[in-house]
């Protein structure tokens, strides 16, 4: 089958790999839809470190093809949306009501649960991330790592579902918990971005700024329910004038890099609340005022796949989607073959896409 293999830093390609039937508790899925996000590319430039040869890809969903021993479940033809958090359900965070913090995966290192592979190139196992690697024509994962899906889903909408979309509306709602009629500022506007003014103006925000020094993403988050956008460097100023000179009540930070989550802090009102969305990279540090951390009475916030409790959170967001309260549809900009897997990450690098999302036969 072809998979998008990731062999050192920026060195990546579509190439021919094999893959062995599922073990106990895990589940053979034929993927349909794979979404193109922002965490694989931090795989493929080294800001998330990943002992190559590794497939990327965990935003998916497919069809499930055959099931290992064990598997309760899913069933061969069920539609699933992958999750890239495996919920066991048995450890000290699933117990504690905190599923996104699921310790079962954390150890995986891109093998599976038990250690092994079942991606090979030739004799050598090929890794993949958060046990999915889901990039790829097919994929060997945990039952643990599925939602099972209505059959009238698109795969598409299910694989955004699975990661960008859980994350960003999960981040307003689940994590920031903006209440109606408050200002929001959300600073970056790719497909998570996007998410989180969905969120926003589905919690009933009646201020939603969008902040992106791109206009094309400016203008798709104005589209997606954003009242307000701002493309200039000079953002804090502006979102202050547009609050009465306070600050906005709610501001995430979707994009990961330091002085922008200062901007998202220097915008936000006493006692107003800071999401930070955005993964940066493990040795930079934030710089938060230390006189006014305690004087400001904010609170802050690290979101982490917004909160979600896969099981739960998928067929409510889809539930959303159905109503076109969610309208997805409009999020994907344009679709690929997996053979232009590499094209589909130039284009988000050149900010074209809400998603890109590969689509298999
Ligand atoms: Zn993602
Ligand atoms: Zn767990």
């Amino acid at each position: 089958m072809k998979a998008l293999v990731v062999d050192g830093i920026n060195d990546y390609s579509v190439q021919e790999v094999g893959f062995s039937e599922p073990k106990t508790g895990e589940v053979l899925i034929k993927m349909k839809a794979t979404g193109v996000c922002h965490s694989d590319l931090s795989i493929i430039n080294g800001t998330i470190p990943m002992a190559a040869p590794v497939i990327v890809g965990h935003e998916g969903a497919g069809i499930v093809e055959s099931v290992g021993e064990n598997v309760t479940n899913v069933k061969p033809g069920d539609h699933v949306a992958l999750t890239w958090v495996p919920i066991c359900g048995e450890c000290y965070f699933c117990q504690h009501q905190e599923p996104y913090l699921c310790s079962a995966g954390s150890m995986a290192m891109g093998k599976q649960l038990d250690g092994t592979s079942r991606i090979s190139r030739g004799d050598t196992p090929v890794n993949v991330m958060t046990l999915l690697g889901a990039m790829a024509e097919y994929a060997v994962v945990p039952s643990i790592s599925l939602v099972k899906i209505e059959e009238d889903i698109p795969f598409a909408v299910a694989a955004m579902v699975g990661c960008g979309v859980m994350t960003g509306v999960g981040a307003a709602i689940k994590t920031a918990e903006v209440k109606p009629g408050s200002t929001v500022a959300v600073f970056g506007c790719g497909g998570v971005g996007l998410s989180v003014v969905q969120g926003a103006r589905l919690a009933g925000a009646k201020t939603i700024i969008a902040v992106d020094l791109s206009q094309n993403k400016v203008d798709l988050a104005l589209e997606f329910g954003a009242t307000h956008g701002i493309t200039s460097k000079d953002a804090v100023d502006e979102i202050k004038k547009l609050t009465g000179g306070i600050g906005v009540d709610y501001s995430f930070e979707v994009v990961g890099i330091p002085a922008l989550v200062t901007a998202a802090d220097m915008s936000t009102r006493r006692g107003g609340t800071v999401t930070v969305v955005g993964v940066g990279k493990l040795t930079e540090f934030v710089n938060i005022n230390s006189m006014m951390f305690s004087l400001s009475a904010k609170t802050y916030k690290g979101c982490f796949y917004g909160n979600a409790n896969p099981a739960v959170d998928f067929p409510n967001l889809l539930s959303l989607y159905k109503q076109k309260r969610l309208p997805l549809d409009d999020m994907i900009t344009k679709t690929y073959d997996i053979d232009d897997a590499p094209k589909a990450f130039e284009d988000m690098e050149a900010g074209l896409n809400a998603r890109g999302i590969i689509i298999y036969d």
